[in-house]
């Protein structure tokens, strides 16, 4: 029988133990459960535990100590109940009521008495459990994972659990580590005192002040090998001793059960044996960032709990030293393995995150592994974020910094619904379109759904980024009209692939230009939009090639940031629908509320696209983006090729693009963002007439423009000064961006849950800065 280590110091342990003979449990077990057998005596240091071989099943009795509280006997008896009511499957060992005629109804029958010569003890009978002891064994690493998953169920099924006597304070449960404390001169060796102080100050600095936070909840206490049966693989087939049942942090109990998973294994083995518990554990009960902080703290205090209660027992009883110390030295070798790593890496492998590196460093690192080509770094002192929320970054120095720039996260960086969206969907399944599942086809026909009615864009295909959705755009326009050539607006931007880099002259290098592309001023400027496209597609037709496409982001976000006419719009559809070429738009940038008033920006136009592609804010941040067309120019495509993307539309992207849908309609973003938006083009407005670099404020809804210019009257584009500006916007907390032919457009761009007080923030630094400027 493994040491019995389940109870503190406490008026229990003064009791001496009851003292029946084996023949005197036999006939106790006959005249209170009716059970007929022999008594053969297992060992136990504080009661008496026998096993009564009646031939079959036989039962375990036990004999308390005359110190024991019945109502903490009640506590392990209900506790037990309820687990087998609420998950029948768990095998723990249940209590049997005496037999009838004895004792009241209810709980008192779970424990009889019996008189012996120093008073009257309780007695408990519970079902023998298939199994053989686990103490000492050496999980293998599936039964690590289980052991873990089982222990998570355990937990589970005494969520909604509650009975007075679980507050007891036992010196065993890690709420109380405090208290070891007094405990410490019993460990006589000075170092092995100092490594259990080391654990019991780090306890008090990273475990105490958060543990009023920790989910808490009555637990076994003491879920260790030395409390379970396991079959020949290692699987858990018995749970037995509730005998430190409290209310308590439910990671604590984790730590508990992981402390005795650790014994015995090679110190290289350690770790990844905690991990693959933990991962078990998880896989039923998610660990809280709270929790894997604390995880390694907590076993460390698990360990110096062992070793310092056992100091104290056998100073008190050295008759019991073998019994009591029969795990010190496995405790005391884990203990040492863990000082000599230190906290900081125990509580990492673990789980805990590392504390962040520095930034510079880590900017060196990103240049040396990450390559030339990958763009830079935004800032001369780059913003190096650790978290996120609505629409504030965090940075690695904890200061906080307004975002102005980033349209990915729409509903707002980390919305709580889409977090949980995507975790709760990857937790569940995620696989790809070749099987079938709600998500997707729910998403596509919201999609449909926030179409204008009668433009018969009924077809949707999901990919995985703006630059796909256009690529695929582009095949299915090339396919359905056998046409090459394409138009884009001049400093247009529509994404990374072959095709579609040719249709991005913003990213065009010096002197480079496609012969199957042509450009147009985009609408607004001098040159009419009519002839714009009537030159454009003539100078195609010398080259002797007609336009499959042309592609328009609504916002105009490359360009600059402009807002044509409806009639201009009209007119560019006319005259490519007139060369035989489809309408794409491009709502990768401008769509999902972010123009106000319209969940897509080509509704501001009235006009009717015959593909639409979606992207970045689509999933809020989760890769997802879809193209959106008739059946007919799809089954047209579909005659030549057969289209899969293997992450297009997983359940995961899916669910996140639905839920971000969700968001936007529940919080009512579009209506918001033409709000704030036109607040904030009023705020910028009112700007422009005290600083007269602000040349043209431009935008709608949550994309805005300020132009700045060298001289009002000529309006030269300043580029310098906008450099200048986005990086001391950025030393003040607040991130926009730069965009424009000229790079001298002021690009702001928030996530939707941008609001008046962000807005005003917003006005007042620009204002700051450009009075710095002109100062
Ligand atoms: N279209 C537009 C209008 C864009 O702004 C972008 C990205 N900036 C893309 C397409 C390409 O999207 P992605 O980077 O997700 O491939």
């Amino acid at each position: 029988m493994a040491p019995d280590m389940t109870r503190p110091p406490s008026s229990v342990l003064e009791a001496p133990p009851p003292r029946f003979s084996p023949h005197e449990v036999s006939i106790i077990a006959n005249e209170l459960f009716g059970v007929i057998g022999r008594a053969i005596d297992l060992g136990s240091e504080r009661d008496q535990t026998f096993l009564v071989d009646d031939g079959g099943q036989c039962a375990i009795v036990k004999i308390s100590n005359l110190g024991e509280d019945p109502a903490v006997l009640d506590l392990e008896v209900e506790a037990i109940l309820h687990i087998s009511r609420v998950d029948p499957e768990l095998p723990v060992a249940c209590p049997r009521p005496a037999d009838g005629g004895y004792g009241d109804a209810g709980l008192t029958a779970y424990r009889p008495t019996v008189e012996g010569p120093d008073g009257t003890h309780f007695v408990r009978m519970f079902e023998r459990l298939p199994g053989r002891p686990a103490a000492g064994a050496k999980l293998s690493d599936g039964a690590l994972h289980e052991y873990g998953a089982t222990h998570a169920r355990l937990n589970l099924a005494l969520r909604g659990f509650f009975h007075p006597a679980a507050g007891r304070e036992l010196l065993w449960d890690l709420k109380h580590a405090a208290n070891l404390r007094p405990l410490l001169g019993s460990i006589r060796d000075k170092q092995q005192r100092a490594l259990v102080e080391d654990v019991l100050d780090r306890y008090d600095t990273q475990v105490r002040p958060c543990w009023g936070g920790l989910r808490a909840q009555v637990v076994h206490g003491d879920l260790t090998l030395d409390n379970v049966l396991l079959d020949e693989h290692g699987r858990i087939t018995g749970i037995v001793d509730f005998g430190d049942t409290a209310h308590t942090a439910q990671v604590a109990d984790l730590a508990v059960g992981l402390a005795s998973l650790l014994r015995e294994r090679d110190d290289n083995d350690v770790f990844r044996s905690a991990r693959l518990a933990i991962d078990g554990y998880a896989s039923r009960i998610p660990l809280e960032p709270e929790e894997i902080a604390i995880l390694a703290d907590l076993v460390a205090a698990r360990l110096a709990t062992i070793v310092t209660i056992s100091a104290w027992r056998v100073k008190r009883y050295p008759e019991n030293a073998e019994y009591i110390e029969a795990w010190d030295a496995d405790s005391w070798a884990l203990l040492e393995l863990f000082a000599a790593k230190g906290a900081d890496a125990v509580s990492h492998e673990f789980g805990a995150p590392r504390p962040h590196v520095a930034t510079g460093e880590l900017a060196r690192r990103r240049r040396r592994v990450l390559g030339s080509a990958l763009t830079d770094l935004t800032y001369r002192d780059p913003v190096h974020v650790v978290r996120a929320e609505g629409a504030w970054l965090f940075d690695a120095g904890g200061r906080r910094l307004l975002d102005a720039y980033n349209n990915v996260p729409v509903v707002g960086h980390c919305h709580p619904r889409v977090t949980e969206a995507v975790v709760r969907q990857t937790r569940s399944v995620n696989t790809h379109a070749r099987y079938l599942y709600e998500p997707l086809v729910e998403l596509a026909e919201r999609l449909v759904d926030s179409m204008p009615s009668e433009s018969g864009l009924d077809t949707v295909m999901i990919l995985n980024s703006g630059s796909e959705a256009n690529d695929l755009a582009w095949r299915i326009a090339a396919a359905n009209t056998g046409h090459a050539g394409s138009i884009v607006t001049a400093h247009a931007y529509h994404g990374v692939t072959a095709a579609i880099s040719d249709l991005s002259p913003e990213e065009w290098p010096e002197g480079f230009h496609p012969p199957l592309v042509e450009t147009v001023v985009p609408p607004g400027s001098a040159s009419p939009v009519d002839l714009e496209m009537t030159r454009a597609i003539e100078r195609l037709a010398r080259r002797g090639v007609r336009p499959a496409a042309t592609y328009i982001d609504g916002g105009f976000t490359s360009d600059g940031i402009l807002t044509p006419s409806a009639d201009e719009i009209a007119g560019i559809v006319r005259h490519i629908h007139a060369a035989g070429g489809l309408f794409v738009a491009d709502e990768v940038q401008a769509g999902h509320g972010r123009t106000g008033g319209h969940l897509w920006s080509f509704m501001h136009y009235g006009v009717t696209p015959d593909i639409v592609t979606l992207g970045k804010p689509m999933g809020n941040g989760y890769p997802v983006a879809a193209v959106i067309t008739r059946k007919d120019l799809v089954d047209r495509f579909a005659v030549t090729t057969d289209f899969f993307s293997t992450f297009g539309g997983n359940p995961v992207a899916a669910q996140a693009a639905l839920t971000v849908l969700e968001v936007i309609e529940d919080e009512q973003l579009v209506q918001h963002a033409a709000r704030v938006g036109s607040r904030l083009i009023r705020l910028l407005e009112e700007l422009g007439e005290h600083h007269p670099p602000i040349g043209e404020v431009r935008g709608r809804g949550l994309l805005v423009g300020v132009d700045l210019v060298t001289d009002t009257s000529e309006k030269t584009p300043d580029a310098a000064l906008a450099d200048r500006v986005v990086n001391r916007l950025r030393e003040r907390g607040v991130l926009i961006g730069r965009t424009g032919p000229d790079d001298n457009v002021l690009k702001i761009r928030p996530p939707l849950v941008f609001n008046d007080e962000h807005a005003e923030v917003l006005a007042e630094s620009l204002a700051a800065v450009l009075a710095e400027e002109s100062g």
